[in-house]
């Protein structure tokens, strides 16, 4: 071999590149076990009425501590399930996870629970069959649950969007609510929410910057925008990520509904929430 396929072979082996890949293939190898090994567990974190301060709803938050104890933030291997495939077996258990613990909690308080989905999920066309027949045997009504979709879930082909509106569609006839995930950092985010059937727009929490709490005129405009958006289409509005109690007010002052965030609960295991829930003595739910 000359010198010039010599170069060209260093150019095509990018040592950092192939550890990443391995450690990608490594990942997703034990992501094929973890369900069957009892190593993921669904957290939960409150969603606050503004005005009330009152709890009004939980999302379902999906963790992963493998068996040496380690942990795994969903925002490294949801994605890595999502390209695998595994994120269908995975799903099905978060469901059958938040169902269980759904039960308990309706029928106690009457909470409904936020679960994320991703496109994925949705490009399945018996994804809304199978979650309310799951509801069904559990014997819990629509309305105790929120499903979280993003704007990518319509990032497809035509076909695909169709089939997806119809579940999303499928799910509202029966009382199951559509939050939008993450709103405002997609590609075309009006476009899309003229195509879905939607009820809460859950504004990323970007929008939730420092800058909102010290009155920034450009972050003010954009938080002002989303939730008169929201008011004007008849959705509920929910801020993400809100940190401070001073984010809080300027978002209920800027009419917000609902918000979560570390200034009022950290996502935790569901007996934080009981906790919460038997702390709070008069409530309304969404
Ligand atoms: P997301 O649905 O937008 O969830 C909100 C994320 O913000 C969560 O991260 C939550 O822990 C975090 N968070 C909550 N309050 C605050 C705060 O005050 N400040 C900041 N900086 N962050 C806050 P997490 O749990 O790491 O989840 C990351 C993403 O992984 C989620 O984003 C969601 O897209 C995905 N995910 C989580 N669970 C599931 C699941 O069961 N299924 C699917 N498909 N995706 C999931
Ligand atoms: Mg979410
Ligand atoms: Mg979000
Ligand atoms: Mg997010």
């Amino acid at each position: 071999n000359d010198a010039r396929s010599e170069g060209n072979r260093a150019a095509l082996f990018d040592p950092s590149a192939y550890a990443q890949w391995k450690a990608n293939r490594d990942m997703v190898a034990e992501l094929q076990h973890a369900v069957a090994a009892g190593e993921f567990s669904v957290h939960y974190q409150p969603i606050v009425d503004l005005d009330t301060g009152a709890v009004v709803a939980a999302e379902a938050l999906l963790r992963w501590t493998r068996g040496d104890g380690t942990s795994v933030p969903p925002g490294l291997f949801i994605p890595l399930a999502e390209q695998s495939g595994e994120i269908t077996a995975i799903g099905d258990w978060v469901i059958g996870q938040v169902c269980t613990d759904l039960y308990e909690l309706w029928n106690a308080h009457q909470l409904p629970v936020t679960v994320n989905v991703s496109a994925h999920q949705l490009r399945d066309h018996l994804f809304a069959d199978r979650l309310l027949s799951r509801l069904e045997r559990t014997g819990l009504p629509g309305t105790a649950l929120i499903v979280e979709i993003t704007e990518t879930v319509l990032m497809t082909t035509v076909t695909d969007a169709a089939s997806t509106i119809l579940q999303l569609q499928q799910l509202r006839a029966h009382g199951v609510r559509i939050a939008v995930d993450d709103f405002g950092t997609g590609y075309s985010s009006l476009a899309y929410l003229r195509e879905l059937p939607v009820d809460i727009l859950k504004m990323d929490g970007s929008f939730t910057s420092q800058q909102i709490e010290n009155g920034g005129p450009q972050e003010i405009a954009f938080v002002r925008t989303i939730v008169d958006l929201g008011r004007s289409l008849n959705l509920l509005t929910l801020a993400e990520a809100v940190e401070t109690p001073a984010q809080a007010e300027r978002l209920r002052q800027l009419g917000c509904h609902l918000a979560q965030g570390y200034h009022f609960a950290r996502p935790a295991p569901i007996g934080k929430l009981y906790d919460l829930l038997a702390a709070q003595s008069s409530r309304t739910a969404v």
